[in-house]
């Protein structure tokens, strides 16, 4: 379970996340929604500490994240521990982000011998489980420019869960890809929801999020206006403002 308690985020005086309380179950799938600037990315940010927070409190399966408990006052954990915790939390961003002067195997295998101290055998053996997984076993000695985003992606997937991780962030996965090549990383994030790991997703793919998404989140302005079962939130035509941003983004 991911828990946020009253999270505040403020850059600059602005506040990004405006007190911000949600219950995320373990092995749920939830698809945040909202519109550019409302403060998606900044939440997900901050569920593996890429952001300190300026009020309130993240738990993940109970543990507080990226913090310290003295008393009343929250300590900011050293740089291992918040490594140590990250290590537990993937995330896939919408650049992709492998490592270009690393091969397709060495960007999965890398962060498993180095952190989860794998020998290489075993680490090699599990990246090449996972790449056959995401529908790319051929491609392991590949450079990540040889393959088309698509493919980029799917490496990506296959490299954050190479550790294991309990919770995986999803960050506007398909948004940089050419429309003939969402469908594929689509079809491999679906095969992974409920396989235990907890996912939140951020993505303007409606009928995907109607597909995959237990629960859905829409955010305004740093605040959560919306949240609830897929179908109660995305259906309910009560929402004037969940209504509006549908019909803007089909
Ligand atoms: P999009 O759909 O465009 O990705 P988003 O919902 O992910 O938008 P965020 O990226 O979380 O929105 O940004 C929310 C607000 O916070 C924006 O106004 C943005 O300019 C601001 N912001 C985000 N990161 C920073 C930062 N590092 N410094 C200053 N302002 C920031
Ligand atoms: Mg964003």
């Amino acid at each position: 379970t991911i828990t946020l308690r009253k999270v505040t985020k403020r850059f600059s005086g602005n506040t990004i996340l405006d007190n911000i309380t949600l219950d995320i179950p373990a092995g749920s799938v939830t698809v945040i929604l909202g519109p550019s600037g409302s403060g998606k990315s900044t939440l997900l940010r901050c569920i593996n500490h890429l952001e300190k927070l300026d009020g309130g409190t993240i738990l993940i399966g109970g543990e507080l994240v990226g913090y310290r408990q003295k008393g009343q006052a929250l300590h900011e954990l050293g740089s291992r521990e918040i490594a140590l915790q990250r290590s537990r939390i993937g995330m896939v961003f919408q650049q992709f982000n492998l490592f270009s002067h690393r091969t397709v195997l060495q960007n999965i295998i890398d962060a498993p011998m180095l952190v989860k101290k794998l020998s290489r055998q075993q680490a090699t053996s599990k990246a090449r489980l996972l790449l056959r997984q995401v529908g790319l076993a051929e491609r392991e000695n590949d450079w990540p420019q040889q393959l088309s985003g698509g493919q980029q992606q799917r490496v990506a997937i296959a490299r954050a869960l190479a550790m294991d991780p309990a919770v995986l962030l999803f960050d506007e996965p398909t948004s940089a890809l050419d429309p003939e090549l969402v469908g594929e990383v689509l079809q491999v994030i679906k095969t992974l929801a409920h396989s235990g790991i907890t996912m939140v997703i951020v993505t303007h793919e409606i009928g995907f999020a109607r597909e995959v998404a237990d629960n859905v989140v829409f955010m305004e302005e740093g605040k959560i206006v919306a949240a609830g079962p897929a179908h109660s939130v995305l259906d309910d035509p009560q929402n004037h403002r969940v209504r509006h941003f549908l019909a803007t983004v089909l």
